[in-house]
């Protein structure tokens, strides 16, 4: 097997585990058309695997994603399975799936660290500088050391608010003309709608004249969606634990389930309870990564069929060849 990416040269990480490929931590599978296909963490493309012994390393890591492993989202061809520290991703199947336990709690902890790369520098640098004021102004330091935490608090969900929402077409307001240059605080005013053609549709809210400004649907809704409620899951409101938004989405009756009724509803983002918007946003990044997978899988799929197409082709061909010398009477000689 081998052992760096066919498309980025990058070295394969993992140990492929129960395929004993001995490389990989994401590994794609398809018990249907026996396909087996290493996905690079860097760059995410499929690496097709050899076919020698491909059934049997199908066959193995079959066995664990469907023994201990966990669906953690799903659509009607790909599933993504965690199992201990691999990614699974079966397809091809359409196969009914639990979704089982979310990984919010995996997520949070991610949030978090990352809060803490903006949050502990600039407490440090706050520190200085009160001590440097409260002295110069001839005061304690208590008062100051009390509201810390509350600054610099505030100091990075602004950071996050300001972060530019980037489209790859800058939508411009129906209502007022102008171009909407959306920054993620812009998107906690903007409503998930029911659309008859699209899976998710949004309508934003113009920052210039308050009014409904345009309608994004698709890939452009998910990103903006994405972007709007990790600035509000961050706010102090916002913070809910892992837990609670884990409930709201097995009362509801799954991610899906919970997004059109937040579309039913077509109330702002803001608006919802801080639990219903947290599971929204896991709802929401959990598909948009399976779609994603998705799309990748399809191209896989075709490069693969080439692959393995020409393959059983040779050996038609020297099949065919061999009959022929049989007729002749050419005599196999190994
Ligand atoms: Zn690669
Ligand atoms: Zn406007």
């Amino acid at each position: 097997m081998f052992k760096t990416c066919a498309f980025c040269n990058a070295p394969f990480d993992g140990d492929g585990g129960p395929s004993g490929l001995g490389v990989g931590r994401r590994l794609a599978f398809d018990e249907w058309r026996g396909r087996l296909w290493v996905v690079c963490s860097k760059c995410s493309r499929w690496n097709l695997t050899p076919l020698d012994d491909r059934l049997e390393r199908i066959e193995s890591v079959a066995r664990a994603a469907g023994g201990t492993g966990r669906v953690v989202a799903a659509t009607e061809q790909v599933a993504l399975i965690r199992w201990q520290r691999y990614d699974f991703v079966r397809v091809g199947k359409p196969q009914r799936v639990e979704l089982a336990t979310w990984r919010y709690g995996e997520r949070l902890r991610t949030r978090q660290r990352e809060r803490m790369k903006v949050v502990v520098p600039l407490s440090i640098a706050a520190i200085g500088l009160g001590i440097a004021a409260n002295v110069a102004a001839g005061g304690g330091l208590g008062v100051f050391v009390w509201n810390l935490h509350s600054i610099v608090d505030s100091v990075y969900v602004r950071m996050v608010g300001r972060r530019r929402v980037v489209l790859p077409e800058v939508p411009i307001c129906a209502n007022c003309g102008t171009v909407m240059e959306l920054r993620a605080r812009h998107v906690q005013h903007a409503r998930v709608v029911p659309d008859a053609h699209a899976e998710i549709a949004v309508v934003l809210s113009c920052p210039r004249c308050r009014r409904d400004g345009a309608q994004l649907t698709g890939a452009d809704a998910v990103q903006v969606l994405r972007q709007g409620l990790t600035y509000l899951n961050v706010t102090r409101s916002g913070r809910r634990r892992a837990a609670d938004a884990a409930r709201v989405v097995d009362q509801v009756g799954g991610p899906d389930r919970l997004l059109h009724e937040v579309a039913r509803r077509e109330v702002t983002l803001k608006s919802l309870r801080p639990e219903r918007r947290l599971a929204l946003e896991m709802a929401v990044d959990e598909r948009a990564e399976v779609e994603e997978l998705e799309r990748q899988w399809r191209e896989a799929e075709e490069i693969a069929e080439i692959a393995d197409g020409t393959l059983s082709t040779t050996e038609q061909l020297e099949e065919e060849l061999r009959r022929i010398k049989n007729r002749l009477g050419y005599q196999p000689n190994g």
